[in-house]
């Protein structure tokens, strides 16, 4: 069978990859854009609870993890948010701001994926789904690789296969076998953005509030976030457990403030006590927990009787737990549930402008096999886009 001659090949049809090969297709570049995966930008879908997250206005580098902090500088300067919003704008794909910064679909995440397809269609990417790539070599100053049962020849090869968080949604390790075949270096990689699971003792009093949320502080290894937490029956999730996973380490504590908004809980409690003295301390939490959550406190930590019972020690005991209540997460629910992949290929193997190897000329990989991981908030997608552009400038 004759050889398919590309100037470019992405393997990967996810977020990075897909702006890539638009990028460079328009750029007058025959592109193939390959997926082992039976549908393009599975993520994309699933994202932001069906609306994604697309971007954030407010995206600087120091939302993002990665060994060198400031590999991620030149393409996010280069293409920001703005430029994202004005190519959902001209899509006319309605979007709203949910938290600040947080631009989400007004409708459905599918009017980014179709966006997507729509500038790849325009700009003359080839598309083939169903098509995993089972050998690449270094062929000249190019590539040759075999593709389902194709055999294909190129000049430039990007590698946008992702992490390894989800492996229903298409993840797979592919792109770290490929840096491992070019020699590259590969960081320890690590689920993130994923929410805790816990130790029997934790989960027997938790798991009964299943579905109940409130707003704390969340700290751990060091950072913290102002951000609902999420009881569920395997654990604890919702944005403040998953922006703290991307910085906790195994055997360290988590700590949460179950009451973030009230500075100094020991004054207002000995204030409730001299105002209330006959309340019980379940009717003063109700002030600030939902009904079931006030009742498994007071349970859990046998806080019976009124407020006038208590004496000074006793409420300073009870405000430091609600201040700074702290467990041991058993663990995570790992790349099963994960929104993205910690570590990855790293960054000084790469160009930081063009996203090329250093050593392997018209070799480029993107997204989020990189070492480079965003918090929450539409930080991962905005860094797949301008990587993805950058690169597609590039080929
Ligand atoms: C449930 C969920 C919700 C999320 N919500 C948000 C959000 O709202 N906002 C946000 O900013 N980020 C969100 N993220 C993170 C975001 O989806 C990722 O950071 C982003 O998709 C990474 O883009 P990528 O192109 O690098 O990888 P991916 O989008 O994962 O794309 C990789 C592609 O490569 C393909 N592939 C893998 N292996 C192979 C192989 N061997 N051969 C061929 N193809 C292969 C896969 O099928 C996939 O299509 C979410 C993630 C998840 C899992």
């Amino acid at each position: 069978m004759a050889v398919q001659q590309y100037d470019a090949v992405v393997i990967g049809a996810g977020a990075a990859g897909l702006m890539c090969a638009a990028t460079a297709g328009y750029r007058g570049r025959s592109v193939l854009l390959l997926d082992h995966a039976n549908k393009a930008g599975k993520k994309i879908l699933m994202s932001g609870g069906g609306r994604c997250n697309f971007t954030n206005l407010n995206t600087t580098p120091d939302h993002f993890l990665s060994a060198n902090p400031h590999f991620c500088k030149s393409a996010l300067k280069r293409y920001s948010p703005w430029h994202f919003v004005e190519l959902v704008e001209r899509h006319g794909v309605e979007h709203v701001e949910k938290a600040p910064g947080q631009l989400f679909c007004a409708q459905s995440s599918k009017e980014i994926l179709n966006l997507l397809l729509t500038e790849c269609e325009w700009a003359g990417v080839e598309m083939r789904l169903n098509t995993p790539v089972s050998a690449i070599r270094q062929r000249g100053p190019g590539f040759s690789l075999r593709a389902a049962n194709a055999d294909i020849a190129c000049d430039k090869l990007v590698i946008a296969s992702g992490g390894l968080s989800i492996p229903t949604l298409g993840a797979s390790p592919f792109g770290y076998q490929v840096a491992e075949q070019f020699g590259l270096p590969v960081l320890p990689t690590r689920a993130a953005l994923v929410p805790f699971t816990l130790q029997p003792a934790d989960k027997a009093w938790l798991s009964t509030l299943s579905g109940v949320s409130a707003e704390v502080r969340a700290q751990a290894g060091g950072v913290s976030f102002n951000e609902p937490l999420l009881i569920t029956h395997r654990g604890l999730s919702g944005p403040a457990m998953l922006q703290v996973s991307t910085f906790w380490r195994p055997g360290e504590a988590v700590t949460v403030d179950w009451l973030p908004a009230l500075a100094d809980p020991l004054q207002a409690l000995r204030q409730a006590r001299q105002e209330q003295p006959s309340a019980s301390l379940e009717k003063w939490l109700r002030g600030f927990f939902s009904q079931r959550l006030a009742a498994a406190w007071v349970a859990h930590f046998q806080w019976a009787g009124p407020l006038q019972h208590y004496s000074n020690e006793a409420l300073a005991d009870v405000a430091a737990l609600l201040k700074g209540w702290s467990f041991k997460p058993s663990g995570t629910e790992g790349y099963r549930t994960a929104e993205v992949t910690l570590g990855g290929l790293d960054t000084d193997a790469l160009s930081s402008r063009t996203f090329e190897v250093n050593r392997v000329p018209g070799l480029h990989f993107i997204g989020e096999v990189l070492d480079v991981t965003g918090q929450l908030g539409g930080f991962n997608f905005q860094w797949a886009w301008a990587c993805g552009h950058a690169a597609g400038e590039a080929l």
